[in-house]
């Protein structure tokens, strides 16, 4: 099997003005040469300006959604080619608070992978468990149907990451054990080969969710966990360095 490189994002959520990109700037300085792609995920309206200052670094820029359509009459939206065209190489997809606050269905986020792989973007595709979801049991079985219906076949061969976020995890301070997350993980691979083969064997599979600098090292050295998306923590440079140095 072929080890896939990790990756560590920032999710900047609906943070972060001009003044912010200073905090970019220190992540990129900062870095040392470690064996991870980092990449910061701004809101849409920084997308290009954070592009710009992190030319010739190593930080990667992402967009945080992308809309499945190309243009159009979609006010407000943003579609995977203006991101791409604003200097990002990633985008994050069906987050959970996009799933929840705008109902974002699998099948949506399914569309809008193609949608950034059409246009050159590589997707981090989120999927989690809710609370309730996990107390009745059901986690393995929701989050491997999420896998299944958020990535299309055409994915076959390309750089794409699944990041897995329970939803009760994100922004509380509360994890899963590592058993947990290793749980989980297996299982996500699992159905990444059964539906890619060997060849999904790169794809990164990181964990998120209140991932902080005292369990990074942690977590990011648990079985099959391939990185983190990270977002509160990845708001301050010296935070977001401290897990990158984690890895
Ligand atoms: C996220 O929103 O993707 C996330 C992981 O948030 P936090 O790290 O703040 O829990």
């Amino acid at each position: 099997m072929t080890a896939p490189v990790p990756l560590i994002a920032g999710n900047w959520k609906m943070n972060g003005l001009a003044a912010s990109l200073e905090e970019a700037c220190a992540v990129a300085a900062g870095m040392d040469a470690g064996p991870a792609r980092v990449a910061l995920c701004p809101p849409a309206t920084l997308v290009e300006r954070m592009s710009r200052v992190l030319v010739g670094t190593p930080v990667l820029v992402g967009g945080q959604d992308a809309r499945a359509e190309e243009n159009g009459a979609f006010t407000g939206d943003v579609s995977a080619g203006m991101l791409a065209d604003a200097g990002a190489s990633l985008v994050i997809l069906g987050h959970s608070e996009r799933r929840e606050g705008y109902g974002e269905t699998d099948a949506l986020v399914s569309r809008k992978v193609q949608a950034a792989l059409g246009a050159g973007l590589e997707p981090i595709v989120c999927v989690g468990e809710t609370l309730a979801q996990r107390q009745a049991g059901e986690a393995l079985s929701l989050v491997t149907k999420q896998v299944r219906g958020s990535l299309p076949q055409d994915l076959a061969g390309q750089a794409f990451s699944v990041a897995y976020e329970p939803v009760w995890a994100i922004g509380t301070g509360l994890t899963p054990t590592t058993a947990e997350i290793q749980e989980m993980h297996r299982a996500i691979r699992a159905t990444l080969n059964e539906m890619f083969g060997a060849a999904a064997d790169v794809a990164p599979i990181l964990y998120g969710g209140s991932v902080k600098p005292s369990n990074a090292a942690e977590i990011l050295h648990a079985d099959e966990v391939g990185g983190a998306l990270v977002g509160g923590a990845s708001l301050k440079a010296d935070d977001f360095l401290a897990i990158i140095r984690a890895i």
